[in-house]
């Protein structure tokens, strides 16, 4: 069973999320195993303060070392413990595809700073790495620590009924070779004058597949063609089956010039 433990001030708001929808159902069926832990808990005080005011002044408050130390020390959780933190590595989802085989086979732990941020000897003498989901400033690590679980626990095997489906995922190494997915329709076949692409109801599934193929790689080109770059530009094959599908195809040279991504 996949394990991750989180330690929060706010145990209920990860709680909620794990209850519901995809989580919810692989935590009723035994595959993941998600434990929260208050950090107020090992507090001793009347008040159960876990903040206290930065020295040398200044705006705000901080995550004090105690007791976070006395809660991480009393659980011995599973390692790593990761710390979500705006300056952390950016997590992306080799990353998660990463922590779905840690949280298998030894489990991890995320650590949910709140207030103008945690003491800094947590970061150096308690964690094991920092995670950032994004550069912006939230109010506390608890939406982080919810994204990381969500794209970790959809890897998880037996998570996702059918696993291919995952391996076709926008960014997945498998058949999606780093791309974006290719646009996806359903019924009805026309709305509102829009028709969805003839091929998809072709019936012919090797043009559709070479199809799907192609809009992603169209797709990867024009909202993120900073991923086609990574990837060494296009093949002279992809540039035939964009050719085919009637897709513009850039010169290689102009992939850093036409991107509509903001
Ligand atoms: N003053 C700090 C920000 C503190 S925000 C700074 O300027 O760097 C409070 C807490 O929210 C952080 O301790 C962290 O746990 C969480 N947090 C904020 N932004 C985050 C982000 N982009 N990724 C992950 N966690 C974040």
């Amino acid at each position: 069973m996949a394990r991750i433990d989180v330690f929060t001030i706010f145990p209920g708001l990860i709680e909620h999320h794990a209850e519901h929808s995809l989580i919810g159902r692989a935590r009723a069926a035994g595959v993941v195993d998600i434990r929260t832990h208050d950090l107020r808990a090992a507090t001793t005080d009347v008040h159960h303060a876990v903040d206290d005011a930065p020295f040398g002044g200044g705006a705000g408050m901080v995550l004090a070392p105690g007791p976070v130390f006395d809660a991480v020390e009393a659980l011995q959780p599973p390692r790593p413990l990761l710390l979500l933190g705006p300056g952390g590595r950016r997590f992306d989802q080799a990353t998660a595809r990463h922590l779905a085989e840690v949280s298998v086979t030894r489990g991890f732990s995320l650590l949910c700073g709140r207030y103008e941020g945690v003491d800094e000897r947590i970061v150096e003498h308690l964690v094991d790495g920092v995670v950032s989901i994004g550069d912006y400033v939230l109010a506390g690590g608890e939406v982080a620590a919810m994204v990381v679980i969500e794209a970790v626990v959809r890897l998880v095997p037996g998570v996702v009924g059918n696993a291919s489906s995952i391996d076709h995922d926008s960014f997945s190494g498998g058949d999606a070779g780093g791309l974006l997915e290719e646009p996806q329709f359903t019924r009805p076949a026309e709305f509102r004058g829009w028709a969805v692409p003839e091929v998809l109801r072709s019936g012919d599934h090797g043009r559709i597949a070479s199809w799907r193929r192609a809009a992603s790689l169209d797709h990867t080109l024009r909202k993120r063609p900073d991923l086609i770059a990574a990837r060494g530009g296009l093949s002279d094959a992809e540039v035939r089956l964009l050719a085919d599908h009637g897709y513009p195809c850039p010169s290689t040279g102009a992939l850093d010039e036409e991107s509509d991504a903001p």
